[in-house]
């Protein structure tokens, strides 16, 4: 594994790991950055936060367990680390009645397959694979790879290949759980992937409309017409809001232990991909997706997530360094890229 000399020519915080590249950023004299600084009032309260959210939690859960009539959540599942962390803990700490979603976009690594199938029998899940034609995928991650299509702000936590995918995994959840009135639909986002504050949340409707809207825009009319079975019909929108499910992402408020986390997924059978790269266990076209967003932005898609790992202890430094800075696998990339005829 190749470290990228990080000191010789980009200068990253002293603290977490952002460099000088991200838009807006700016480092005090002691090479401490503005997010650093920003954060630090968020992560003295953090311990007490992560108490009321835990407690909200169970307060939810007493309301909505076994009251709908198939389900109590829907797990968008992955297969990696955190999304099977996640469900284990719907299942056995919270006893909840689960289905889990998987969307195939056809570069999943055959150890997540595996992992998923071990995971769901040993937690006795319903699974649900759901795998649009490469016709379509392949035509949107290529669009995807080509050019900008979503706004920059977007795509300072997320390569644009992901959030085209992560937007239709998002899309075919809630769908999912307004068809067969599910309450709960819960994501294993890790604690510095997504805000606690968004941790527990009924999802606004109006606000998916609009995203989804944005999605569609950003490809031609032909294009987005052959995926109009993966978003909201409008007539969702029409009913009452209380018909939208609570979102959940419980790794924001539990306590997050990697190596933990590891020895209770051994248990159920889920063993560490060894095809996938640094960042994703479950993806083998995040390295190519990666690499794209690195030449064109300059940072690393995933680099505001590690770092706030960083700044919340839940990951050494050394070790968000080397996730970073680390070149991505090219026989990764050239698969990838081979795959979409790019
Ligand atoms: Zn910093």
């Amino acid at each position: 594994m190749k470290i990228l000399q990080t000191n010789a020519s980009l200068k990253i915080c002293a603290t977490c790991i952002l460099p000088e590249t991200i838009p807006g950023i700016t480092f005090d004299d002691q090479g401490i950055c503005s997010h650093c600084h920003r954060e630090k009032a968020a992560l003295a309260k953090a311990p007490k936060k992560k108490r009321e959210y835990r407690e909200h939690l169970d307060q939810l859960i007493g309301e909505v367990k076994d009251k709908a009539p198939l389900y109590d959540a829907i797990m968008a599942y992955s297969g990696g680390k955190d999304s099977s962390y996640t469900l284990k803990l719907l299942r056995d700490h919270y006893d909840l009645r689960v289905v889990a979603l998987t969307f195939d976009n056809h570069f999943m690594s055959p150890a997540a397959l595996e992992n998923i199938r071990k995971v769901t029998d040993q937690l006795q899940i319903d699974h649900i694979l759901f795998r649009p034609p490469w016709s379509i995928l392949g035509e949107l991650f290529c669009r995807t790879a080509k050019e900008d299509i979503f706004p920059a702000p977007t795509l300072l936590r997320a390569s644009a290949i992901c959030t085209a995918c992560i937007g239709l995994v998002k899309s075919l959840v809630l769908k999912t759980a307004l068809e067969m009135a599910i309450p709960l639909v819960a994501f294993g986002w890790s604690p510095g992937q997504a805000p606690i504050q968004s941790a527990i949340m009924r999802t606004n409707a109006a606000l998916i409309r609009q995203n989804q809207a944005v999605f569609k825009k950003a490809f031609p009319a032909e294009f987005n017409s052959g995926m109009k079975q993966y978003f909201i019909p409008d007539v969702y929108y029409e009913r009452d809001k209380e018909h939208f499910p609570y979102n959940i992402h419980p790794l924001a408020f539990f306590d997050y232990d990697e190596e933990k986390i590891l020895h209770e997924l051994k248990n159920l059978g889920w063993e560490a991909p060894l095809d996938t790269d640094t960042n994703s266990t479950n993806c083998l076209l995040n390295a190519f997706a990666n690499q794209v967003h690195l030449r064109r932005h300059g940072f690393h898609p995933y680099v505001l997530e590690i770092a706030n790992m960083v700044r919340q202890g839940v990951m050494s430094r050394g070790d968000g360094i080397e996730k970073i800075y680390t070149e991505q696998n090219q026989k990764m990339v050239d698969f990838a890229r081979g795959k979409l005829g790019l």
